[in-house]
């Protein structure tokens, strides 16, 4: 470690490689306990490290408030993650603070994370497996824990970038028809045969299965409200691996109780990690604690990626991925 290396605030404990990395290159202050931060806490923690760079995560609210209490000498926020609906752009913009993410080398984690809750909601796999370790599975029968077969299911995907389009891949190969609504329609060598909604309501009436891949911004928040589910098939499944918030939690628990809803495969929630406690009570519900990414390899290559962003603003250059 060499005094005139970049003083990095660590918000959160990274993967060993990534914490190693940053030993070599950086003067990093790191979290070794891994309890997020407070705002003001991280205000005053930041200026007393005399950081010029922070690497921070989805559980770091940057608030206007915090990056305007940034010192000036703070250059960068490299969030550890694809999604920045946690910092405030405008803010950052302001306050001449480069922000940079981690796209693609999460992808395929999140993905198969989101084809995994499809299976699981769509065979009961929570219901089922809770049964077993109960000691109440007394014997195999033709009509026990009767799921939903994905073969020839539609799957609708709001948002299809990055995850939508590799969720729609993995999909394929279960024979699931494909459809989705985007800003834009994609180019035909992208669409690779799915059906383009513009209007997404259209998507909600054609969807078996509908599974959310937008980011969280002013447009999506609640996206998926009452009136919205009153649209979707009767006995549809719902799949959140996107962000919490882009979901009406108390709409989306009434149609899961009524049966309008078969089943939700939720990886994450509106504070979390607080969860609402009427999924908890359902059985038709597969709840996971936002681990969409969380595989070593993608966790190491995004503190590479959140580390080749810091690399390139101290060697003056433009940040592969930078927001603003
Ligand atoms: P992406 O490539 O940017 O894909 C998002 C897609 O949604 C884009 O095509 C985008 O269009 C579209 N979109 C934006 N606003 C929309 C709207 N109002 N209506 C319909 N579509 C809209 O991002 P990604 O890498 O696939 O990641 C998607 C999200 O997944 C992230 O923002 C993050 O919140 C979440 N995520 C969660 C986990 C997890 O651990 N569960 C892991 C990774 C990512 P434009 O490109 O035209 O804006």
């Amino acid at each position: 470690m060499s005094a005139q290396h970049p003083v990095v605030f660590v918000t959160r404990r990274l993967p060993e490689a990534v914490e190693a990395r940053l030993t070599r290159d950086y003067t990093p202050v790191l979290n070794a306990d891994d309890t997020p931060f407070g705002s003001a806490d991280l205000v005053e923690r930041v200026v007393n490290a005399g950081a010029e760079a922070v690497l921070c995560c989805p559980t770091d609210k940057m608030t206007a408030d915090v990056i305007a209490g940034m010192p000036n000498k703070v250059r960068a926020l490299a969030t550890f993650s694809v999604g920045y609906d946690h910092i405030d752009l405008e803010a950052a913009k302001a306050h001449d603070l480069i922000v940079t993410n981690t796209p693609d080398v999460l992808t395929d984690a999140t993905a198969d994370c989101a084809m995994l809750l499809i299976l699981a909601a769509a065979r009961r796999a929570w219901a089922a497996e809770s049964m077993l370790r109960r000691g109440d599975w007394s014997n195999w029968a033709p009509t026990g824990q009767i799921g939903i077969q994905v073969t020839g299911k539609r799957l609708g995907i709001f948002g299809m970038g990055r995850i939508g389009q590799a969720l729609a891949k993995r999909a394929r190969g279960f024979d699931m028809e494909i459809h989705y609504s985007d800003l834009a329609q994609l180019p035909p060598e992208l669409e690779a045969g799915a059906t383009f909604h513009a209007d997404p309501e259209d998507l909600l009436g054609v969807s078996d299965v509908l599974s959310l891949h937008c980011p969280l911004t002013d447009e999506t928040r609640h996206f998926l409200d009452a009136r919205r589910i009153a649209l979707m098939i009767d006995g549809a499944i719902v799949v959140n691996t996107a962000r919490g918030p882009i979901v009406d939690d108390e709409a989306l628990i009434v149609a899961l109780r009524t049966g309008k809803l078969a089943a939700a495969g939720l990886d994450v929630f509106d504070g979390e990690p607080k969860v609402n406690p009427g999924y908890l009570e359902l059985e038709n519900t597969t709840l996971f604690p936002h681990i969409g990414s969380a595989t070593k390899e993608t966790r190491d290559a995004m503190g590479f990626v959140a580390l080749d962003n810091l690399d390139a603003v101290f060697g003056g250059r433009t940040p592969p991925n930078r927001v603003v």
